[in-house]
């Protein structure tokens, strides 16, 4: 099922994100987790490649097995720094002679653990690059790209990677944001697509809070700002539980006022838990 066409057909929905477990003893759970959350019908399930430290080889395997329910559209995420265009190939390859047709394709970042990492000496430089070696190779499959609304990281300035990120969404059919927890840094990038004449679907990546330190951390790595009344509410919360209420209440938020600026569909970061974004989901389908 091309993510595309369901982005056209439906009126709203949402998608999950999960990353392939690292160890074989957290599979069962991982398995699980996917079990319930299907009971509460997502658009499509992502799988991340090689995020956080997990290993990019058990994507397909994961992908293999949500697959294999058949109950939603399954879309792995592909990151292209140092891929050749042979390995990118080999593994799209793979994925079509599975049924799956969509792709979320990504640059990645450099690799920690190499010094003086030159991407302009890889085969594919930019996302972007993936995005039209995707379309000419592979044009059957449905193409979202990240983008990100406060600016990319590594990005010299927001108007430059805005730049960027349009050329890339001018070939894509979806685009999934970063985390973020301002929603008008969201509305106002909408706007400014939008003055460009480009029509793409424009889906928040929302994550409800579990752990608020984790989070910051992530942030700063990110750029992505935490407003002060995030920071006031999480600071009143006393106990592990009650920054869950918290999370699950500020994303709920989140997501109340973005639907009534007019957004039809999210992304949830579920990293793999079920509690946090089952809660928030419930709230609205
Ligand atoms: P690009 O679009 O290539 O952008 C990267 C940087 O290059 C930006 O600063 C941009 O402004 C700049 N740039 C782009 N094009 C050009 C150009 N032509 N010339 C000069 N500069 C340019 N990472 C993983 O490793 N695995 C995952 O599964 C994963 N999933 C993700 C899912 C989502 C929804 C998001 C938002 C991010 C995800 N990431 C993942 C993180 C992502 O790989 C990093 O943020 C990475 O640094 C940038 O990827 P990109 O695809 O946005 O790259």
């Amino acid at each position: 099922m091309r993510i595309k066409e369901r982005y056209k057909s439906e009126r709203t929905g949402f998608s999950l994100e999960f990353f392939p477990p690292k160890e074989r003893d957290q599979e069962e759970k991982f398995k699980e987790t996917i079990k319930k959350y299907i009971e509460l019908n997502p658009l499509y399930v992502s799988i991340t490649y090689g995020a956080g430290g997990t290993t990019q080889d058990k994507t397909f395997e994961i992908v293999k097995f949500v697959n294999s329910f058949k109950a939603f559209a399954v879309m792995p995420h592909l990151t292209c720094i140092g891929a050749t265009k042979d390995s990118v190939n080999f593994l799209i390859k793979k994925y079509d002679d599975l049924g799956v047709c969509n792709i979320l394709a990504l640059r990645g970042d450099p690799p920690k653990n190499v010094e003086n990492f030159d991407i302009s000496k890889g085969e594919f430089k930019h996302a972007i690059d993936l995005v039209k070696y995707v379309r000419e190779y592979f044009n059957h499959f449905s193409i979202g790209v990240a983008f990100y609304p406060e600016g990319h990281a590594q990005a010299s300035s927001f108007e430059e990677d805005f730049e960027h990120c349009i050329e890339k969404m001018r070939l894509a059919d979806f685009a999934i944001s970063q985390m973020f927890f301002e929603n008008s840094y969201f509305l106002r990038y909408r706007d400014l697509v939008a003055k460009r004449g480009v029509d793409i679907t424009l889906v928040p990546g929302i994550i409800p809070i579990g752990n608020f330190e984790k989070i910051k951390e992530f942030s700063k790595f990110c750029k992505v700002e935490i407003p002060k009344k995030l920071e006031d509410i999480m600071s009143k919360a006393s106990s592990q539980l009650d920054m869950k209420k918290a999370g699950i209440d500020y994303a709920t938020q989140q997501c109340a006022e973005l639907i009534k600026e007019g957004v039809k569909f999210f992304h949830f970061y579920t990293l793999n838990q079920f509690d946090l974004c089952s809660k928030v989901i419930e709230n609205f389908w």
